[in-house]
């Protein structure tokens, strides 16, 4: 029975390196220190109980394997653990995976933290191209230093400036802006200490292609007055009077923020320096999904 088991963990474990191979290098091998791709085989690394190819690097003359300079990398937690952690972590706590898993509290809080910070980074990097209708608002989260529960609040009501339940980073209760293209379906969320107009403009700056057309929807807030004046188009719903006009709405910003509530709700309370990357988390796992085609049962 032993040597099954051990058998069948070690081809585990290859299918998971392969995996990270795949996703790694799939136009070739690089040195993840230089980037050359003139690199020579060098032995092999058995230390994790599986041969793992290792490379030297021509360029750098550095060694290095698939999981060099990956979160990975010299990680005591069997791969399959955080092949099965990256892929539960969009809608479970980590004390549920952590006893899921089968390891320490501590270990499954760093992995988790680990995987929201790369996660971040390919996010981040996110631009949206083509013709772009881009539907803009924003939320507010409670979440202090040490994160809060009560998330589940009812909505805000519409129009009724008073109601608008604003809040700001240093009362807890950040801003979160969301960006979705209407015609892609993508994501974007940005946690912003100060919520202002240039703000909303400088983050469209960053994640649209130069060349698009871009038309802006959003509700009649006064920060998005700016929008025009930095040329670009802007229709706006006016909710004191109608809920949406025509395709003049923001209803698909209304459904990620309906989305991202319960979300947050399920991750037992996020501090506001970490809600960038929890809410960049679920982006992730929500824009991974649209190039999925839907299964009809
Ligand atoms: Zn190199």
């Amino acid at each position: 029975m032993k040597t099954e088991k051990k058998h069948y963990n070690s081809s585990v474990k290859k299918d998971c390196l392969e995996m990270i191979e795949k996703a790694r290098w799939k136009d070739g091998v690089f040195c993840p220190y230089c980037k050359s791709q003139e690199v020579v085989k060098n032995g092999w690394d058995d230390s994790d109980g599986v041969k793992v190819q290792k490379y030297m690097c021509k360029h750098c003359e550095k060694t290095f394997n698939v999981k060099t300079k990956t979160i990975f990398e010299n990680s005591k937690i069997p791969l399959q653990k955080w092949f099965t952690m990256i892929s539960l972590l969009g809608t479970n706590s980590i004390l549920f995976l952590s006893e899921f898993l089968n390891i320490a509290y501590s270990n499954a809080y760093r992995m988790a933290k680990k995987i929201r910070s790369v996660i971040s980074v390919e996010e981040g990097k996110r631009i949206l191209h083509g013709d772009i209708e881009l539907e803009i608002d924003e939320m507010y989260i409670s979440s202090g230093q040490k994160g809060e529960k009560n998330l589940d609040r009812p909505p805000r009501k519409r129009g009724l400036r008073a109601n608008r339940g604003r809040g700001t980073f240093e009362k807890d209760k950040p801003a979160i802006v969301t960006f979705v293209d209407r015609n892609t379906k993508e994501t974007m969320f940005f946690v912003l200490e100060h919520l202002s107009g240039d703000y909303v403009i400088d983050k469209m700056g960053r994640h649209t292609d130069k060349e698009s057309k871009i038309t802006t929807y959003t509700d009649e807030y006064k920060m998005y007055s700016k929008l025009e004046s930095a040329g670009y188009q802007h229709k706006v719903v006016n909710h004191s009077f109608e809920y949406a006009n025509g395709n003049i709405h923001i209803n698909n910003c209304e459904n990620r923020h309906s989305l991202l509530r319960p979300f947050l709700v399920i991750k037992r309370g996020v501090s506001k320096y970490n809600l960038q990357s929890y809410a960049n988390l679920f982006q992730f796992f929500f824009n991974q999904d649209l190039r999925k085609p839907k299964v009809n049962h």
